[in-house]
């Protein structure tokens, strides 16, 4: 460039000497906006040797006649170093501050993807792929000290390190600091050691470095703390669940047992009953003790769900042979029904095949006991976004919009059905917590006098 702007003013445009000091001068600036003081003072040099040879008499040679010439000469390459020097500055200042920007930018990402965990768990595992996506880094480790676990991202082999180097490293780097294109950030509580990360493949500055362990330590701390909020609170609520249970019972017991006490002591009276009456009273007995001894299992069932104490086995599962053995156990409730059955090609669900059974046996029952003898029932279901949902509806009596929410409730039975049948109010309670275990959702829409549609979800296998 320098060559042509000389070629261009000596040869062809006749020009005065300022006017090519000025425009030399200009390309020294450009230089040195562009590509640094280094090149630009080397092209002062050379623009300086040139400007003397082809522009200050006499031309054609090195040498300066006039004295004013040298002040110009000298004149000229003072400002190309000192604008070269200035230039550089604004270049470099320009650089740092985007490169500032970048790395806020990276610290806020990251502050927002790490304090949306809710757990600590998720939290770890989230924290590497959260890193390398706002660093853009090629690989990342985050290991704990407590129980040497690592969490990795990206290209893992790119770091290889053994547990025994990583221990040593975390428990004595006293600050982050970089070692090639990897940086190295210790982990702590508060000054105890917890951890080392290590970022692979990008240049980020000490306080962006020092910013991102605090972060990580930060949104771990609080991870911990939310868990173990939650944990308090379950407990609370588990022991609020169980008196209330127990309130309960006590008071579903009580009409069972009101009417066998009051049998058993008609019956002890001296022979004032004929044979007939005898029987009758014994057979109140006899069905009223099935009634509490449902009641209590039903309630100890229910305890145990609560409680977690129940065992499932999720294993894959076939909807229809569900479907197949929960009419098996309904068959005598079904004698003089048209139950339609359509099910299309299912994935296999992940399940307890037992306890959805025992969910869809009860739906079906309910459907039965409350709706009319011979009404239809129907039993479908279908695959949508990874879940399969199963569904029976039934044209009974259907439920009032205000208690569809309440009926899932442990005893709770609704107003118009419960009074021709005899229930525990448990079923729907039982089946629900069943469902949820297994991260699926039991619902109902029905309208009144119309019918009722049950379903429940479970997900698909991943295959
Ligand atoms: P239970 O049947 O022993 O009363 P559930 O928990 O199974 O207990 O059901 C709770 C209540 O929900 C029932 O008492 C009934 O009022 C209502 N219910 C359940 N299924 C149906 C249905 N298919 N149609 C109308 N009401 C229903």
């Amino acid at each position: 460039m320098l060559t042509g702007i000389v070629a261009v003013y000596h040869l062809w445009l006749h020009v005065s000497a300022t006017t090519v000091a000025l425009t030399l001068l200009l390309l020294v600036l450009f230089l040195a906006a562009q590509w640094g003081l280094r090149y630009a003072v080397v092209t002062s040099m050379a623009a300086t040797a040139a400007y003397n040879y082809y522009f200050l008499p006499p031309i054609g040679t090195f040498t300066i006649s006039d004295p004013q010439n040298w002040l110009a000469i000298f004149a000229f390459l003072t400002v190309a170093v000192v604008g070269s020097r200035l230039s550089e500055r604004a270049r470099e200042e320009a650089e740092d501050a985007r490169r500032g920007q970048r790395e806020l930018e990276v610290l806020y990402g990251l502050s927002r993807q790490l304090l949306q965990a809710e757990n600590v768990a998720g939290l770890l595992n989230a924290i590497s792929p959260a890193i390398m996506l706002v660093t853009r880094a090629d690989a990342i480790v985050l290991y704990l000290l407590d129980g040497d676990r690592r969490y990795m991202a990206g290209d893992s082999s790119a770091i290889q390190m053994d547990d025994v180097s990583l221990r040593q490293l975390a428990q004595t780097l006293p600050a982050p600091d970089t070692v090639g294109l990897q940086a190295r950030v210790p982990l702590s509580v508060g000054v105890r050691p917890r951890g080392l990360l290590l970022i692979n493949g990008v240049t980020l500055s000490m306080d962006t470095l020092e910013a991102i362990g605090g972060l990580i330590s930060v949104s771990i701390d609080r991870a911990q703390a939310l868990e173990d909020v939650t944990r308090g609170e379950a407990a609370k609520e588990s022991e609020r669940l169980r008196s209330l249970m127990i309130d309960s019972i006590t008071h579903e017991l009580r009409t069972p047992l009101t009417a066998i006490k009051a049998a058993a002591s008609t019956l002890l009276l001296p022979k004032t009953l004929d044979d007939e009456e005898q029987r009758e009273l014994l057979t109140v007995i006899d069905e009223e003790s099935d009634r509490l001894n449902q009641l209590v299992s039903e309630a100890v069932e229910m305890a145990q769900l609560d409680t977690k104490e129940v065992h499932m086995t999720f294993a894959p599962t076939a909807v229809a042979a569900v479907v197949e053995q929960s009419l098996q156990n309904c068959s005598s409730l079904l004698e003089n029904r048209e139950v339609k059955v359509d099910l299309p090609t299912l994935p296999l669900v992940k399940a307890d095949a037992e306890f959805i059974t025992k969910v869809l046996t009860n739906l079906i029952e309910n459907a039965a006991k409350y709706s009319p003898e011979g009404s239809p029932l129907a039993i479908s279901s279908e695959h949508k976004d990874g879940m399969v949902s199963v569904s029976v509806a039934d044209r009974g009596m259907g439920i009032d919009l205000s208690e569809q929410g309440l009926i899932f409730e442990r005893f709770y039975r609704a107003s118009v059905p419960s009074q021709q049948t005899w229930g525990t109010g448990m079923g729907l309670a039982i089946s629900r917590a069943i469902i949820e275990a297994h991260h699926g959702v039991l619902s109902v829409t029905s309208q009144l006098g119309e019918g009722s549609v049950f379903s429940f979800t479970l997900p698909v296998v991943e295959s």
